[in-house]
Order: structure tokens, then C-alpha cells, then sequence
């Protein structure tokens, strides 16, 4: 059986029926998503080294685990030497490229530490890194101040395409609006950001016609990075409630599959991420990411003794493992998919142009 050529291009209604595919059909959209990923990425992996360099946040998201509501998190933030530690590790490893993430502060204190950290990190490493920085909503200003500072990329995940189910999850109030995400989104872009966005999927509510229809918004705003993860309950969440609605795990981990393959066959030279929140439900889930399309991995090289406290889901991995650890067995994992690591490499997204 080989994949139908109607779906190479396809229309809402032919994503919805990808996504429904099992069987044989799933098979051949797999493979079709390999191939496709082979011949305009490469069977390449490239290693972003994650920082979750603070958990303060000023929102409160009704799916998220540092949510500023949530009082049993014990707030912290890295110092700058830890955090310029950590770049360096990244860039003494080989990474190429760092990402900066954070809980969503608006104060100037929080936008000149950035402004201050993007000069350090761009010294200790003789601007040897690309730097992405996923730390919400800012103004335009704001955004336009971090990359003239050295940021090249920037992740903000619309979370969902529909107004409506994004208004069931989050707070009914300016600081949580769907159309300011879209207009930050537009904000990065016009700075000259390379930008990224994504959703999660199997969101209580969610149907398999807004996943279609975040693909589309992916495609229709020109997007060249993508970071898409199951949602993950986390019991001190007003959304926990709606556990009952959800898709057992392994099927939203299914789910998430088919997504990076429809994306891969639908944006063919764009860079994907296999997600954490992928291993969370199959030890082996970034390398099945990767294998359906996938061509990033973001290893998290936060220090060790912070990241049990930017939990954001349970079940969360590597809370006891050190950066070296986790640098190890991925590299040892990626070979088993039949892909490369690109050592030193920015991998910056052949799809992205300003
Ligand atoms: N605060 C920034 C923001 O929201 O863009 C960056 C950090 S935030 C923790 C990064 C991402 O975590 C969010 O965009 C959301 O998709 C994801 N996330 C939060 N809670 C989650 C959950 N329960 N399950 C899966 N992903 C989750
Ligand atoms: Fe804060 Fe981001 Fe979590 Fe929302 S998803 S509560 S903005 S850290």
C-alpha cells in the first residue's frame, strides 16, 4: 500500500482524515512523512539545550503547573552565572543553540535581565549560539530590544487555533486574550524573528477538526518552527477537573504522531520538535517523534536541583539527571532512529526568510 497522492496537498477535510487513520494508512502517512522529511531536511537531528531559567509567572493558564495561582510551587529563578554556565555547557557540548524559557513576566526588571543575559550569553560564547527565547506575551518594543540583543528565535505556541476552546482555557480577563497571542505572533515575524508557535493536543474539548484547523494556522502564518505535545494533566490545575473527557495518554501520544507527519508532508523544509511531554507517556516517544517527522530535540540542560520545581504537567522526566546524563543517552537514542546529530550546528530553518 502506498500513501494517496490526493492527501499531498491536503484540504481541511482530507488533514481531518489523516488524522483518523489507523492501520495500514497510518503506516504509509509515517512513511510518507520520513520521506518527505529525508528529502527536505535531511535525516538530521539538531540539539536546542533548554533553560527553564525561572518558573515566576505573572498568568495563570488553567492547564499549566507553575501557573501564578498554584501556591504549592516553590518559586525560583537562576542566577546569571548559572544560566551563562549552562549556555556555555551547551556550547562547550556542541548544541548550537540554546533556548531561554521562562514563566511570563512584563516588569522592565525581567526585560532588562534579558537584555543583560543576551549580552553576557553572546560574549561567553564569542556569539557561537543561536538563542531562542520562549518567554511570552511582550510588546513589540520589548521583542524588538531581545533580538537587536542577540535573540534570533522566539517560541510562543498559539496552545489552540480556536478562539472559543482557548477561552475555556485560560482566565476570562485581557492578560489571557487569544487575539493578543495572534498579534504577538505577527509582532515576532514583522521583528524578523525566526518564529515558532504549536499546540497540545488531546486538550479536554479538543476535536480532531481544530487539530486540522492548527495546522492550518501554522501554515497560513508562515511559521518555520513547530513545538506540538500532548496535553498532560496536572492535579493542581483547574483543569484536571475535565480528566474524565480526556483521550487515555497513548492515544493522545498517537495523535501527536500524526500531527508531526501531516505537518512534515504539508511544511516540508520547516524545523519540528520532538517534545518532552512526548516522553512523558513513551519512554521512547522523542525518538518516535522523529521518526514521524521530527528533526529537533531540546535536551534540558537547566541545573539539576531546579527542575523539579518547573513542573508543568506530572510525570515530568530527567529530574534527577544531570546535563551530562541526558547528553549521553540521546545521543546514543538518536542513532537508533537512523538519524545524525548535527554537532555545532544552528540548524536554523531552511523555510524561515526576512
Ligand atoms: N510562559 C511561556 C509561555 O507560556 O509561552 C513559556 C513557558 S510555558 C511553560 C511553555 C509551554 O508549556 C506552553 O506554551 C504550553 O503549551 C506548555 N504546557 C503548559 N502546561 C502544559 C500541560 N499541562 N501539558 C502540556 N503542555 C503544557
Ligand atoms: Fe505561565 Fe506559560 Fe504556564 Fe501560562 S503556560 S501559566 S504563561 S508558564
Amino acid at each position: 500500500m502506498h500513501f494517496n497522492t490526493k492527501y499531498n496537498n491536503p484540504d481541511r477535510q482530507q488533514i481531518i482524515e489523516l488524522l483518523a487513520s489507523e492501520g495500514d494508512e497510518k503506516k504509509c502517512l509515517f512513511e510518507e512523512a520520513a520521506r518527505v522529511k529525508k528529502e527536505h531536511v535531511g535525516d538530521i537531528v539538531y540539539f536546542r539545550g533548554l533553560i527553564e531559567f525561572s518558573n515566576k509567572c505573572h498568568k495563570n493558564c488553567l492547564y499549566c503547573g507553575i501557573r501564578s495561582g498554584n501556591r504549592k510551587v516553590f518559586r525560583y529563578d537562576l542566577t546569571d552565572g548559572e544560566i551563562i554556565d549552562s549556555a556555555r555547557f551547551a556550547f562547550d557540548n556542541r548544541y548550537g543553540s540554546i533556548v531561554l524559557q521562562s514563566g511570563e513576566l512584563e516588569s522592565e526588571a525581567f526585560v532588562k535581565r534579558i537584555d543583560r543575559l543576551l549580552t553576557k550569553i553572546n560574549s561567553a560564547t564569542n556569539g557561537g549560539l543561536r538563542i531562542t527565547l520562549s518567554c511570552g506575551e511582550q510588546t513589540a518594543d520589548v521583542y524588538r530590544r531581545w533580538f537587536e540583543n542577540g535573540a534570533q528565535r522566539y517560541l510562543l505556541r498559539i496552545e489552540t487555533s480556536n478562539p472559543v476552546l482557548y477561552s475555556r482555557l485560560h482566565p476570562d480577563n485581557r492578560k489571557h486574550s487569544f487575539n493578543r497571542r495572534v498579534e504577538c505572533l505577527h509582532d515576532l515575524r514583522k521583528t524578523g524573528y525566526q518564529t515558532g508557535t504549536g499546540v497540545m493536543i488531546g486538550l479536554p474539548f479538543q476535536t480532531t477538526a481544530d487539530l486540522a484547523d492548527d495546522i492550518l494556522f501554522m501554515q497560513q502564518n508562515d511559521m518555520v518552527m513547530i513545538g506540538m505535545g500532548p496535553y498532560l494533566e496536572h492535579a493542581d490545575t483547574p483543569l484536571y477537573r475535565y480528566r474524565s473527557l480526556l483521550l487515555p495518554q497513548i492515544k493522545r501520544f498517537d495523535l501527536t504522531l500524526k500531527m508531526i507527519a501531516v505537518l512534515r508532508i504539508i511544511m516540508r523544509d520547516i524545523n519540528i520538535a520532538a517534545t518532552t511531554a512526548m516522553q512523558v507517556i513513551d519512554k521512547l516517544g522523542r525518538e518516535k517523534a522523529i521518526m514521524a517527522g521530527a528533526n529537533v530535540i531540546m535536551p534540558n540542560i537547566t541545573p539539576g536541583t531546579y527542575r523539579d520545581d518547573y513542573l508543568l504537567y506530572d510525570g515530568k522526566p530527567c529530574t534527577d539527571e544531570n546535563p551530562e546524563d541526558c547528553k549521553t543517552c540521546l545521543e546514543a537514542r538518536i542513532a537508533l532512529t537512523g538519524n545524525e546529530i548535527a554537532p555545532g550546528e544552528w540548524g536554523d530553518s531552511a523555510h524561515y526568510s526576512f
